[in-house]
C-alpha cells in the first residue's frame, strides 16, 4: 500500500513571508500524538499547522506545570538547581551587555531564577510571567517583587527599557511578529533584545522526539534574523553554542525601516537547507552517531550531581545563593 499523500498548502500563512506552499515535516509530536509541523518552501520557517485549540494548549501547559511543581507551588529542588545554573550561564554569555542602572525586562520570567541572578549582579529587572504560580514563587520565595503575572502585551511602558531578555519563550508565542513589534515599542532608542530559542537545525534530539504542542514556531538563524529585521531590529551577534545548538541573538532596535529586498536575501536557499538537515536526521543516523550516548552519559552525571547537591538545602533561596556563590556568572560553571 502506498503512503498517504501529504498536503502542500498551509492553513496558517507563513509568519515571515506569508507563503502557504509547505512541506509537512512531521505529523506526530514527541509523544506520538497527532501534531503537524510544516516548513515554508519560500523561507524555511517551521510552524505548527493547523494551530491546536486553546483547550489543548491549556492542557499541555498545565501538564508541564505539574511536572515541575508540587501542590505547594514549590519547584522541585533539582529544578531550582538546574534553572539557577542555566541563568548563570545565560548571564555569563551576555555579560558585556549588562551594566548597573539599566532597565531590564525579562519576558516569560518563570519562577524568577534569571532575574534573581541578575539582581545578584546588581542589575534590577522587571519580569512578566503568564503562570501565576511561577510568578508568585518569584515574588514570595525569591523576594522579586518586580515580577508581574501577565503577558508581554500587558507591559505598556513605551520607550522605557534598555534591554529585554526573552529565553525560550519566543517559540511559544502564536504571533511572533506582533511580539517583536511590541518589544520594539517598549525599548528605548539603542535598546537591545537578548533572545534564545531552540534551533530547527539541531540534531540533538532523536527525530521522533522534537516536536510538541508548546513550540508553535521553529526558527533557524536565517528565519530568526529575517523576522527580526522585518520588525525593525539589526542583528548584532548570533551564536549556536554546544550540542543543543540553541540560537542566541543580540538584536538592536533600529531607527531606519528595513530594506525589504535585503531582508528577503537572508532566507534565499534556506528552505532547501533546513529540509536537507531534517531529512538527513533519520532515526538510523541518530542512533548510529555518538550523540545520544554522550547525551545519556552527560545526563547521568548531571542527575547524580543534582541529587547530591540539592540535599544540602532546606529552602529555595539558600540553594540559589549557594549555586551563585559556587558558579557566579563570568567565573565558569559546569554547564547546564
Ligand atoms: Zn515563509
Amino acid at each position: 500500500m502506498s503512503a498517504p499523500t501529504r498536503r502542500t498548502t498551509a492553513v496558517i500563512p507563513c509568519a515571515l513571508c506569508a507563503g502557504q506552499d509547505i512541506t509537512v515535516l512531521a505529523v506526530r509530536d514527541r509523544h506520538a500524538q497527532p501534531l503537524e509541523n510544516v516548513l515554508c518552501h519560500t523561507c524555511g520557517l517551521v510552524w505548527v499547522d493547523p494551530r491546536p485549540s486553546n483547550d489543548s494548549l491549556e492542557r499541555f501547559y498545565s501538564a508541564q506545570y505539574r511536572q515541575q511543581y508540587k501542590k505547594s507551588f514549590q519547584p522541585k529542588p533539582k529544578h531550582l538547581y538546574r534553572e539557577t545554573l542555566r541563568a548563570c550561564a545565560r548571564v555569563s554569555d551576555f555579560l558585556p551587555y549588562y551594566h548597573a542602572g539599566m532597565r531590564v525586562l525579562d519576558i516569560g520570567a518563570g519562577a524568577g531564577f534569571f532575574s534573581y541572578v541578575l539582581h545578584a549582579q546588581g542589575i534590577a529587572s522587571d519580569g512578566i510571567e503568564p503562570n501565576e504560580h511561577y510568578a508568585e514563587f518569584a515574588r514570595w520565595q525569591l523576594g522579586l517583587a518586580s515580577i508581574r503575572t501577565g503577558f508581554l502585551l500587558d507591559v505598556t511602558e513605551r520607550d522605557h527599557y534598555d534591554l529585554i531578555t526573552i529565553n525560550h519563550v519566543f517559540e511559544h508565542l502564536p504571533e511572533p511578529r506582533a511580539a517583536l513589534a511590541h518589544m520594539h515599542l517598549l525599548l528605548r532608542a539603542g535598546g537591545r533584545i537578548l533572545m534564545e530559542v531552540p534551533n530547527i537545525e539541531a540534531v540533538y534530539h532523536a527525530p521522533g522526539k522534537i516536536f510538541h504542542l508548546g513550540h508553535l514556531y521553529w526558527y533557524n538563524p536565517a528565519t530568526l534574523t529575517a523576522l527580526a529585521a522585518q520588525c525593525g531590529f539589526t542583528l548584532l551577534k548570533l551564536a549556536t553554542p554546544g550540542s543543543t545548538q540553541h540560537i542566541r541573538v543580540v538584536l538592536l532596535k533600529s531607527v531606519t525601516p528595513p530594506d525589504a529586498a535585503e531582508v528577503a536575501q537572508i532566507t534565499v536557499g534556506n528552505a532547501r537547507k533546513v529540509l536537507a538537515i531534517r531529512h538527513a536526521h533519520t532515526a538510523l543516523a541518530h542512533f548510529l552517531s555518538a550523540r545520544p550516548y554522550l547525551r545519556l552519559a552527560k545526563k547521568i552525571v548531571q542527575y547524580a550531581r543534582e541529587y547530591t547537591y540539592v540535599r544540602r538545602f532546606s529552602n529555595a533561596r539558600e540553594l540559589c545563593n549557594a549555586v551563585l556563590k559556587q558558579w557566579p556568572p563570568g567565573e565558569g560553571y559546569p554547564g547546564a
